[in-house]
């Protein structure tokens, strides 16, 4: 008898797992649930295009519906999936109904955190297409907009306020923006950035309440005693991952579903992908990543692996963020660096890499220069220590110093 696949989360990971498990050769029946009312689209735009164009842009669904039938692929929207019962494999939706698996996927991914101060609910936040359009329908009035957190969301949003015109406050509880996910010269980039552009960004700011004021306007209170009226206030402060089915199924969990390097997670046949798995990297040791490149990557590999045909995941990480029109990428993880080469401080380019103690390149930050970014790749991947001045020397190109290993 054919068997059945189940993916929950009609996300980006599971929208790519679904495809690659057919594509990989799987025969059986595959169910895509999701408990948003929409096939799996591009979430990069929302924070971007769909805030600032004019008109809102067409959504970017990762496959046309025509593609998704033709590898029948049966979507299963607005299910949400409420119960998994590992050893019965099944799982229960929201509305009583239980489909049984053979293999299954978990790719939840996460939502926005929300802000935990008095008022907080009253800052919109930014995860889905719903969430996206509530926001670009609020900035079309809005004159003066806070952004709580300059982390890649909130700055995102920031700027493409700006570009609506609106008066833009960022406020952020950490001394530097991007604290995350860049190192603090790319910090210092980034935040020179949004100061050029008008943003009034605000660092080492915790914000203590958000207080309505009765017409419609909100006003943000500060742990500085400052009091910052605003016609939208928008919380850009992280994400938690969707981790209840797991938790309750009893699967092993380290601040993400915890799998192999096959996507498989603590229980026989149930796999977990995107930003909600928590991987081994041959590399970096276990990561938990939030981009792009990393949910489609990685659902391909759990597709595959659920389709018997899988291959040891070992992907370099690597985002975007556009930001006033400058293109910052991030290769490897600058977090891991004990030393910074800035390359390049030539705004709007800049390029800084960097490198672990014994020289090995663990990170590249580069605005507006891919090339570097696809060089900066090469040389992590290859974990092979670097001449910091050879580094250092902009005339020098990155792609030769792996050449010359
Ligand atoms: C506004 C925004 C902008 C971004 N911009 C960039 C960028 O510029 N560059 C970059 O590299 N990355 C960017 N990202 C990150 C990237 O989009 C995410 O890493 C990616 O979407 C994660 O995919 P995922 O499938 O793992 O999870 P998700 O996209 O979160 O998808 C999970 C899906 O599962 C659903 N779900 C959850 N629980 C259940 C349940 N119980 N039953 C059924 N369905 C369920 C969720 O509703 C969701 O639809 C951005 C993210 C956002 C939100």
């Amino acid at each position: 008898m054919s068997e059945t696949h189940v993916i929950v989360g009609a996300g980006q990971a599971g929208g790519w797992a679904a495809v690659a498990m057919r594509e990989a050769g799987f025969t059986g029946r595959i169910l895509l649930l999701g408990d948003e009312p929409y096939r799996p689209y591009e979430r990069p735009p929302l924070s971007k295009t769909v805030l600032t164009a004019a008109a809102e842009p067409p959504v970017s669904w990762f496959h046309t519906e025509a593609r998704t039938a033709q590898l029948e692929i049966e979507p299963l929207l607005g299910a949400a999936v409420t119960a998994l019962d590992v050893a019965g494999r099944r799982v229960g939706l929201a509305d009583g109904r239980e489909i049984g698996w053979d293999k299954l996927l978990l790719a939840t991914g996460g939502r926005a955190r929300r802000l935990a101060v008095p008022g907080g609910e009253r800052a919109l936040v930014l995860r889905t297409l719903d969430d996206a359009r509530a926001i670009r329908a609020r900035l079309a009035g809005a004159r003066r907009v806070v952004c709580i957190g300059a982390g890649v969301i909130g700055l995102e949003i920031a700027a493409s306020a700006r570009a609506r015109g609106a008066l833009v406050t960022v406020l952020e509880a950490a001394e530097r923006p991007m604290g995350r996910c860049v190192s603090a010269e790319g910090a210092a980039f980034v935040a020179r950035l949004h100061r050029d552009n008008g943003v009034d960004l605000r660092c080492g700011v915790a914000v203590a309440a958000i207080e309505a004021r009765g017409d419609g306007t909100e006003v943000v209170l500060c742990s500085d005693g400052t009091a910052l009226p605003a016609d939208l206030v928008v919380a850009g402060v992280g994400m938690e991952r969707n981790l209840a089915l797991a938790e309750a199924a009893g699967l092993t969990i380290d601040g993400g579903v915890v799998v192999d390097a096959l996507t498989r997670t603590s229980a026989a046949d149930v796999f977990a992908a995107g930003d909600l798995a928590a991987f081994p990297h041959p590399l970096f040791g276990r990561l938990r990543l939030e981009s792009w490149r990393h949910a489609q990557n990685h659902g391909i590999a759990a597709g595959r692996a659920m389709a018997g045909a899988g291959a040891p995941y070992d992907d370099v990480p690597w985002f975007w963020t556009d930001q006033f029109g400058v293109n910052v990428q991030v290769a490897g993880l600058p977090a891991l660096a004990t030393r910074t080469v800035v390359r390049v401080d030539a705004p709007p380019v800049f390029v800084a890499v960097h490198l672990a103690a014994d020289g090995q390149v663990v990170g590249v930050t580069a605005a507006n220069a891919p090339r570097e970014i696809r060089a900066g790749m090469a040389l992590i991947r290859a974990g092979q220590p670097v001449d910091a001045a050879l580094v250092a020397d902009a005339g020098v190109a990155l792609q030769g110093l792996l050449a010359a290993r």
